[in-house]
């Protein structure tokens, strides 16, 4: 869960309790390559199919059919019911998520697809290699129809670990006064049971697999709460249909570059100050989904937003270079010639905000050094106390866009 002070009031820890299904793999299988062919034609681009089955054979290692299919389910529940809801993850970056319909978030290279005879064209433009939702408009060359753009580039790494042995879980904000309903609502449906919320240890039992989720109340105005639960609870209104790639009206964004209108769909108080902080001194600017997921990476880093701020003010730092995510450090030491094993780890620590330890040992200093990692960065660093993941801002951002389109006309 994000790790803002303001989040950790009183929240509720449910724990399900999911027999293990020896049907699971294969319904999970068959359920993920479904929505894929969809999107994607039968049979899937190599790239496509091999980041599938790679996904697919880590869930069945670790027993993650039967858990996934519950949280898809939870998931669905939840969203049948209209409760509004920010739902705090990182299932952006498994593209099984993405075919369960549990995140909008894309975790493939940008690429275009074409809705009509199913192209797929990954994109070679090094500029947008990382969000494919920003990429300009193309005409499919074998039908003409113009091409839907997507993908995140968010590796399975960033969701499961490097070894695959993070515990997922899911955390959704809801407004303060629908907190009991969600409660409630997940109790009549699962069979589920209330824990200390500190109490994150997986039960072992034999045949059993457990599942996490947060219910966690929102602080922010109540009348800024009616905005964006009215417009999130009709789910046949046209936003909450929208896909990421329709999430490019010019004027969304240019009603969410005012900083009391961005301000109403942020659902915790600090995240309020800190994009009026932001947006007020022209600190950033909101142009595309792309900003926008930076904005929302930024205003959730804790610490970090009010070492940076002040350099953001001034000119002398873009928001959209300074790290705005996890998956920033690990790119940047990885590009200075890291390996993979020790970027992941000092990423790790640092969003931890454990950078200072690791960097004690002068060894590892030594070697972030010599790869022409500056001093200044190592000290933005250790001025780090969290950082969300990408899949993490990018999902936030989309909910922005998402229920502030509902208040923008044409
Ligand atoms: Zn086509």
């Amino acid at each position: 869960m994000n790790n803002n002070s303001s989040i950790d009031q009183s929240y509720t820890h449910l724990e399900i309790k999911i027999p293990l299904d020896p049907s699971a793999n294969e319904r999970l299988r068959s359920a993920v390559l479904s929505r894929l062919h969809e999107l994607y034609g039968d049979p899937l681009p190599d790239a496509i199919s091999d980041r599938v089955n790679a996904e697919l054979d880590i869930f069945y290692n670790y027993f993650y059919s039967s858990l996934f299919l519950t949280y898809q389910k939870l998931v669905n529940c939840i969203n049948g019911s209209g409760l509004p809801y920010y739902l705090f993850s990182s299932n952006g970056a498994s593209l099984i998520c993405y075919a369960l319909g549990m995140t909008l978030v894309n975790p493939l290279p940008a690429h275009y697809r074409c809705a009509s005879c199913r192209h797929t064209e990954f994109s070679n433009s090094a500029d947008s290699s990382d969000c494919g939702l920003i990429l300009p408009e193309k005409h499919c060359p074998l039908c003409g129809a113009l091409m839907v753009s997507d993908g995140n580039d968010l590796p399975i790494e960033f969701f499961l670990g490097l070894r695959y042995d993070k515990t997922p879980y899911l955390a959704l904000a809801v407004p303060h006064a629908m907190s009991d309903d969600a409660v409630s609502l997940l109790e009549r449906s699962f069979s589920v049971t209330r824990k200390d919320p500190r109490d994150y240890k997986f039960p072992m039992e034999e045949g059993f697999i457990f599942a996490y989720l947060d219910i966690v109340p929102t602080d922010s105005d109540p009348e800024s709460e009616m905005l964006w639960r009215s417009s999130s609870s009709a789910p046949s209104a046209s936003s909450a249909s929208l896909a990421p790639y329709e999430m490019t009206n010019a004027r969304v964004f240019e009603y969410l570059s005012r900083p009391e209108s961005f301000a109403c769909y942020l659902p915790y108080r600090d995240d309020v100050q800190m994009i009026k902080s932001l947006l007020a001194a022209d600190a950033v600017s909101v142009n595309n989904i792309s900003d926008l997921s930076k904005i929302c990476g930024l205003i959730n880093s804790v610490n970090w937003f009010g070492f940076i701020l002040p350099s953001l003010k001034s000119g002398a730092v873009d928001y959209r270079s300074t790290i705005t995510c996890r998956e920033d450090i690990f790119r940047t030491l990885v590009a200075h010639g890291l390996d993979s094993e020790t970027s992941y780890r000092v990423m790790e620590m640092t969003r931890k905000g454990r950078a200072a330890s690791i960097l004690a040992d002068n060894a590892l200093r030594q070697q972030l050094l010599s790869h022409d990692i500056s001093e200044d960065y190592l000290t933005s660093l250790v001025n780090i106390r969290y950082l969300p993941t990408r899949a993490h801002a990018l999902e936030l951002a989309m909910t922005v866009y998402r229920n502030a389109s509902e208040n923008v006309q044409g």
